[in-house]
């Protein structure tokens, strides 16, 4: 009479098909990846075929690749070295640019007198050391008076090459490795 007591559908249990091998997962636990759901044994990285049950968090999924953490830091993570202090930066890191050059967050400040710079501050690459605008234009005066010594007919003079040798200036922007 009661029929519905060995009927695993009236429990609300799904079939699932296995973005793996295709076969219907019959286990107590899925996976669920990429909105598929897997075999804990289809479950593999897409380069080198290690399960990736085991890696349990550290799996990275990449257009559409499902990949270990090795092979994901080999294919896209970028780990460099922060121009300011010389140390590795690591991948998956918030890093600060400046040209070719990459910084931690903490070292992204003027190197002569420390100003943090806000988005959208202007900066300066110096003998690629990062200025703020106004250590940037005393380096420059400095620059110009060793050459020649102050005077009124050289203050314009100066003050035409300040104009003259405005580099690039950047835009201050977070962005992600
Ligand atoms: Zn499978
Ligand atoms: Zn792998
Ligand atoms: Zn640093
Ligand atoms: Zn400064």
């Amino acid at each position: 009479m009661d029929v519905s007591k060995s009927e695993p559908s009236k429990n609300g249990a799904v079939q699932r098909a296995c973005g793996g091998c295709g076969e219907v997962i019959t286990e107590r636990y899925l996976l669920k990846v990429l909105d598929m759901f897997w075999h804990e044994d289809c479950l593999k990285c897409s380069s080198c075929n290690c399960r990736l049950v085991e890696a349990g968090p550290s799996l990275f999924i990449k257009s559409n690749l499902i990949l270990c953490k090795k092979d994901y830091l080999k294919l896209f993570g970028h780990t460099g070295h922060c121009a300011a202090c010389n140390k590795t930066i690591p991948a998956f890191e918030m890093v600060m640019r400046a040209r070719t050059n990459v910084y931690h967050l903490e070292c992204f400040a003027c190197q002569q007198c420390n100003y943090r710079f806000c988005i959208g501050d202007k900066f300066f690459l110096c003998e690629n050391k990062i200025l703020c605008e106004s250590d940037y234009e005393e380096r420059l005066v400095f620059a110009n008076m060793a050459v020649h010594p102050p005077s009124t007919a050289t203050l314009a003079h100066i003050k035409r090459q300040v104009i003259h040798l405005q580099p690039q200036v950047m835009k201050l922007d977070a962005s992600e490795f």
